[in-house]
């Protein structure tokens, strides 16, 4: 599916997601029902979500170049793992 742009003379600009090569010069306004024809734009240029964009950028990035956290993080304790019983009985060195 394909995302195309169609703009409306009343309603303004919307789209629709249709098979790639499917897309009419003119379409039905969803709002009104009046013609509106397609505009030409870059595929999904215009529509990319900043916060989806930057996750995306940011797990692209871990992969080469991992952020790496030196300390531990204010707020965190640390714990121990609690002492297996078995070893209690086992001769220490
Ligand atoms: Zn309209």
């Amino acid at each position: 599916m394909v995302r195309y742009e169609y703009r409306c003379p009343t309603s303004g600009p919307w789209d629709v997601a249709i098979p790639m090569g499917a897309a009419e010069a003119m379409r039905p306004c969803p709002h009104c029902g009046q013609m509106s024809p397609r505009r030409w734009t870059a595929p999904l240029l215009l529509r990319a979500n900043r916060r989806l964009t930057g996750a995306r950028l940011r797990e692209e990035a871990s992969r080469d170049a991992p952020e790496v956290t030196a300390a531990v993080p204010a707020g965190v304790r640390r714990s121990r793992p609690a002492p297996d019983p078995r070893q209690a009985g086992l001769p220490r060195p």
